[in-house]
């Protein structure tokens, strides 16, 4: 019987015409690939520019009332060139009128970021002769933006079961009157697990210019261990912490059908890459199983004596930042203290006010603000079971000159928040792995 495996592209993989080829071969030398998820091509080279970046500034031009058809120029360029090189017979121009004619009627923000991906399917299915299916109307989104995540599954399956090989855009859906509603950046990598449960693949497989999910970061870490297997439990930690190798959405609708994620490297297919199931792996015996972070938090500090005894503190501090529609990433507290700790693009511009009702309702005896934070998780399943693990990061830390501001043990016991000054990020992440991996 034939299997099915969901294979999506990243945007290096669809960066250029050489990488086309590599897809292409990819693709072909499984039958099972039968469903491709592409993203919007990204960049050849180190300060090159994204398809979707110049789409979503495409868009601030055309709201500034300046010229964009420039800009717009530049990706009929990039597309045209896979066009000519890899003599792939599609009408594009048809396609970039459509997209024109949209543009200078002032249509929405996501339609114009979504074209990237519409484009490069539109191309990639023409070149791999599988079906083209749009996920307007599959992918769906309710008014608030939200995935309905119920009827996205059902609408695919419908639709799938019509064909046996397709290619589909990443990164975009639909709400219910029909305009295009996008996933947050790096979304691509969502749409791949939505379809990979609607078909109830086999395998999820993410082709990326990576072999797999490192230890750590690879622009910070000089030649990170790579993960061979890790559990989806895992993985959310790090990729909720901000290993951008996958989109933190990505992992639920695969988790939920137990169909494995395989990260995979476009330009080294014959390497396996990092497998991401429910269990962790039995056979890792190190104790952390990976790294990784993020800059830019604010931490607000409060002190007053015997804090913890005043009933509803916190309640009163959730309830002044729900007043600010933000949401806290974590709030550690002590006998006299509590921090909280706040992305600085939820804050944007609402600190002064935050901190103001803050002094009028709680009435600490100081309050310190620090926004220069960045966060770093150490994740691993087997952290709970030894001992000494927080002392060894604490005394790496220490010993490389790294000064901790937060400290937060999840009660996952899976994870070690620490917040660093944002210019100690790197350097912290070094330490750590440095000490873990001796
Ligand atoms: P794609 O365009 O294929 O979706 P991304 O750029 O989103 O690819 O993700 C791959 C990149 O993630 C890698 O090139 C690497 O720089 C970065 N990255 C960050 N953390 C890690 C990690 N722990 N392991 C591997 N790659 C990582
Ligand atoms: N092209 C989109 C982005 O750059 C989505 C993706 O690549 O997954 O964020
Ligand atoms: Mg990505």
């Amino acid at each position: 019987m034939m299997g099915v495996k969901v294979a999506k592209f990243g945007g290096s993989s669809v960066a250029d015409a050489i990488q086309f080829k590599k897809t292409k071969e990819i693709v072909l030398s499984d039958k099972d690939r039968r469903y491709v998820v592409v993203s919007a091509p990204g960049k050849r080279f180190e300060g090159d520019t994204k398809i979707t970046d110049v789409l979503y500034l495409c868009k601030a031009h055309i709201e500034h009332n300046l010229p964009y058809e420039q800009l717009f120029q530049v990706v009929i360029d990039r597309y045209m060139s896979f066009k000519i090189n890899l003599g792939i017979e599609v009408d594009l121009q048809s396609e970039f009128d459509i997209i024109k004619k949209n543009l200078h009627d002032g249509i929405g923000e996501a339609y114009i970021a979504s074209r990237g991906e519409y484009l490069s399917a539109v191309i990639i299915a023409a070149y791999l002769g599988y079906d083209l299916v749009d996920t307007v109307g599959l992918i769906r989104f309710d008014k608030s933006g939200a995935l309905m995540f119920e009827e996205t599954d059902k609408a695919l399956k419908e639709e799938l079961s019509k064909h046996e090989r397709a290619v589909m855009p990443g990164f975009y859906g639909s709400n219910d009157k029909g305009e295009i509603v996008t996933f947050s950046r790096g979304g691509s990598d969502v749409t791949g697990s939505l379809i990979a449960r609607a078909v109830n693949a086999d395998v999820y497989e993410n082709w990326t210019d990576v072999s797999g999910f490192m230890m750590a970061d690879p622009r910070i870490v000089d030649n990170p261990e790579q993960i061979s297997q890790i559990s989806y439990k895992e993985l959310r930690e790090l990729s909720y912490m901000g290993a951008s190798v996958l989109h933190e959405d990505a992992i639920y609708p695969a988790k939920i059908a137990n169909i494995p994620i395989n990260i995979r490297n476009t330009n080294e297919p014959y390497e396996e890459g990092t497998y991401i199931t429910a269990e962790p792996d039995k056979n890792n015996t190190k104790i952390i199983t990976g790294i990784a972070g993020n800059k830019d938090f604010t931490v607000i500090a409060l002190y007053k004596n015997l804090l913890a005894t005043e009933k509803g503190y916190i309640r009163k501090i959730l309830n002044i930042l729900e007043d600010y529609d933000v949401s806290c990433e974590h709030i550690p507290s002590g006998i006299d203290t509590v921090s909280i700790v706040i992305s600085n693009e939820q804050l944007d511009g609402k600190i002064d006010r935050i901190i103001k009702d803050i002094k009028n309702q709680l009435e600490p005896d100081s309050i310190e603000v620090f926004d220069q934070m960045a966060l770093i998780a150490t994740v691993g399943c087997g952290m709970s079971q030894r001992t000494g693990v927080s002392a060894k990061l604490f005394t790496a830390l220490a010993e490389n000159d790294v000064n901790i501001r937060m400290i937060d043990q999840g009660s996952s016991e899976m994870n070690i928040i620490v917040g660093v000054e944002n210019k100690q990020f790197e350097s912290a992440i070094r330490a750590i792995y440095q000490a873990f991996m001796e």
